[in-house]
């Protein structure tokens, strides 16, 4: 007899198996009521075992709450693939399949009362209850002119609860519970807004992206450089597939920072708003709940949400859209450590779909699929709007950093010279800066000592407005100290800067410009970076200083200069994608100047102005960028042309953490299949952090089937000792 395994409501998450009664349809995805104890609770099938185990005797499940299974046959074949390939047991992707919204029974429907008016009282009715009643004249009067229905709050709620009773005795009212949605943008109102004819480049990418919608065959990558208009052609592919009965799934990197987009979803499909949902961080375990089951029933038939959304139970999906595809916020930090957009890849293929990738900065991994013939490459040269890229200019900091004696050098010559310039036009001005904070490290000039946090090794950075040091890792704080804590030399002061010393240095040598920061200190308030960039565009601001938060998707015509204070930020950390990394966040900072009438520019300031990320960004090359990172990837194995692992173990015990991996890496050796590389274990790029020490190993493979069957067989094998955590990171994106 087969058994179903049940993963449990509730915050404990248990799993137990339980024999199926004869004649139950028990299918994965179900939601089922069994005893768990000695109480009756509910909970999901997640899989059904064909063999119980014998000589034990299982409870059976109790009844079946919704036959038809909540999570549909494609997304549980996705499900099960997803287990195999990053080697996630299967109840961590039944996590990720079935949000703990949805999970729980507590979230169920919201409902209402509301007040239905059953029968009108007549004239002489009427007339008594103005006479002696006029509390309840006065409802019924409401309800004849409200169509007969309102609800209890809106009717005053308790104040009236006794009046409506008494209407209730009378037989002219029925108290009635209606559901009602928790619509997570009530209140907002969209103006629709009409399709734009195409130009040339885009009519032909969307004719391509119809006919895959009708016969999809092959993913498709769409490589636009920024302002290109790729948006306008994912809006009309999606109308086309509303059109015509199909529903749609947009992905984009993090819905809080790419407002503008969503709104222009929002927009175009205004007079369909509740066929809409926009699935993000910021929803109610209600609203979540709801938006669920609006997908599930059909109801909402075009989806937008950050990675986790390619879970989204849509039926009859048409296309796929991942917008931004080259972006690591894809990939999923903690098991099942999945990439939204290779899921993006396989779930189309699934559900026979069609799937469109959008960048102007295309990963290596899909661009080098373009070259091989397995995706389709489709291209927009220009900007949409007929203007020119924007000027990129170079200042060597090396030389710039010289004149500037004492503090830190943040603005050359060359880019407050161009604000200035911009400014007095009235024009808008970004500066960027991946970093936050008032200083990057605080260290004493005597001794060399650098203020660490005490739980991870990295130098905490020092916050100004707080007056403290705080750990970018796990959020320490501790108090500056006065004089160095080894060597008691008071001189100890502070190292490298954040946008926080950026902005204080601008608002001095521009004290007229009104400046605003953009970083995750100053947009902790919900709607603050909403607020903050109508602001920008109302031309309230002047000047923006940003981190990352700011890099992707805005599009604002006014603003005429980018500044890029600090290039190499990201280029010389231990991961041989931080050059593809560094070009591609130059290139999109770029692309942020110069999207309207007016000409744009954007001045690099770097240490390393030779490094091929910044040369080729600088001449907008993608194609020549591609060709000799490619060309590099090649020479050293690493992916596009093979697949990478990583495996790391992270203990409070230094020893016990790297006495695990050298283990792990000796089975790992002993049977290597030939041509997978495995390299040495070593102390991971960030050796302490949260308290553990970590450490790691990198494997490469031609086959990803391959590798992650070697891998998760040798860790089936090889339980780790207790204190010690294992990460298998298949196809992993950081170091
Ligand atoms: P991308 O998504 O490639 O960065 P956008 O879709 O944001 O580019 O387009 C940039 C600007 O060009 C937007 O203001 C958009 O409204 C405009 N645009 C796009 N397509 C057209 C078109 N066919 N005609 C006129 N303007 C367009
Ligand atoms: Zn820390």
């Amino acid at each position: 007899m087969p058994a179903a395994r049940v993963l449990i409501d509730g915050p404990s998450e248990l799993v137990f198996d339980y024999a199926i009664p004869d004649g139950m349809d028990a299918k994965p995805g179900c939601r089922v009521k069994i005893p768990l104890r000695n109480r009756a609770s509910t909970g999901t099938i997640i899989d059904i075992t064909s063999e119980m185990p014998a000589n034990f005797t299982l409870r059976p499940i109790a009844t079946l709450i919704d036959p038809e299974p909540l999570i549909t046959p494609n997304l549980l074949k996705l499900g099960k693939w997803i287990a195999n390939y990053y080697g996630s047991p299967m109840e961590l992707v039944m996590r990720a399949l079935l949000p703990e919204a949805v999970r729980q029974e507590s979230h169920s429907e919201k409902t209402r009362k509301t007040v239905i008016l059953s029968q009108k009282p007549d004239e002489e009715a009427m007339a008594k209850l103005a006479k002696r009643a006029s509390r309840q004249h006065l409802i019924i009067t409401l309800l004849d002119a409200a169509g007969g229905q309102i609800s209890l709050k809106d009717l005053g709620g308790g104040s009236v609860t006794a009046s409506v009773k008494a209407l209730e005795k009378q037989g002219f009212v029925e108290f009635k519970d209606e559901a009602v949605r928790r619509d997570p943008d009530e209140g907002e109102e969209f103006l629709e807004d009409q399709p734009l004819s195409l130009n040339p480049g885009q009519a032909t990418a969307l004719e391509l992206v119809l006919e895959q919608i009708k016969k999809p065959e092959k993913p498709m990558l769409m490589h636009g450089v920024t302002g290109s208009g790729k948006t306008e052609v994912y809006l009309q592919a999606a109308q086309h597939c509303i059109d015509n009965g199909k529903s749609v799934l947009v992905l984009l990197p993090e819905i809080s920072l790419t407002p503008q987009t969503v709104q222009r979803f929002k927009s175009r499909f205004a007079s369909i708003q509740e066929q809409v949902a926009v699935l993000h961080s910021h929803l109610s375990q209600g609203e979540r709940f709801d938006e669920w089951h609006r997908i599930r029933q059909g109801t909402a038939r075009i989806v937008i949400g950050a990675r986790s959304a390619i879970f989204a139970p849509l039926t009859d999906l048409g296309l796929i859209i991942v917008d931004e595809e080259h972006e690591n916020s894809y990939k999923q930090d903690s098991a099942p450590r999945y990439h939204g957009r290779d899921l993006a890849v396989l779930r189309a293929h699934l559900e026979q779909a069609a799937v469109l990738l959008g960048s102007a900065t295309p990963s290596l991994e899909s661009f080098h699929n373009t070259e091989t013939g397995k995706y389709h490459l489709l291209t927009l040269a220009e900007r949409a709007d007929g203007q020119s890229l924007p000027i990129i200019r170079i200042v060597d900091m090396r030389i710039e950093g010289k004149k500037n004696k004492g503090g830190p050098a943040i603005l050359s010559d060359p880019l407050r010279g161009r604000m200035e310039a911009k400014l007095n036009e009235g024009e808008q001005v970004i500066l960027f800066l991946n970093r936050r904070g008032f200083a990057r490290s605080i260290q004493c000039p005597g001794c060399g000592h650098v203020c660490e946090c005490r739980h991870c090794a990295i130098p905490l950075t020092y916050h100004r407005g707080d007056d403290r040091l705080i750990c970018h890792m796990c959020g320490h704080q501790a108090l500056p100290p006065k004089k160095c804590p080894e060597c008691g030399d008071a001189a100890i002061r502070s190292q490298g800067y954040g946008t926080e010393q950026v902005e204080s240095v601008i608002k001095k040598v521009f004290p007229q410009a009104r400046v605003a920061r953009i970083d995750t200190d100053t947009m902790r308030r919900k709607n603050a970076l909403r607020d903050t960039l109508q602001k920008f565009r109302q031309r309230k601001i002047d000047i923006i200083i940003g981190t990352q938060m700011i890099a992707k998707g805005l599009h604002f015509p006014n603003v005429t200069l980018v500044g890029v204070l600090n290039a190499d930020l990201g280029l010389h950390v231990p991961d041989f994608r931080a050059g593809e990394r560094t070009f591609q966040l130059l290139t999109q900072v770029a692309g942020r100047a110069g999207r309207g009438e007016l000409e744009g520019e954007v001045i690099v300031q770097t240490y390393t102005p030779h490094s091929p990320s910044i040369q080729f960004a600088r001449h907008h090359d993608f194609l020549g960028y591609a060709d000799q990172e490619l060309d590099f990837r090649k020479q050293f194995g690493y992916p596009p042309y093979s697949h990478c692992a990583v495996i790391q173990t992270r203990s409070n015990h230094e020893r016990r953490a790297e006495f695990t991996l050298e283990n792990l890496h000796k089975r790992l050796k002993n049977s290597l299949p030939t041509g997978m590389v495995l390299h040495d274990p070593l102390p991971a790029p960030i050796t302490k952090a949260h308290g553990q020490y970590r450490f790691q190993l990198m494997m490469l493979a031609p086959s990803a089937r391959q590798l992650s069957h070697h891998i998760s067989s040798i860790l089936a094998q090889t339980p780790p000792p207790e204190d010690v955590t294992i990460i298998f990171d298949m196809d992993a994106m950081g170091f």
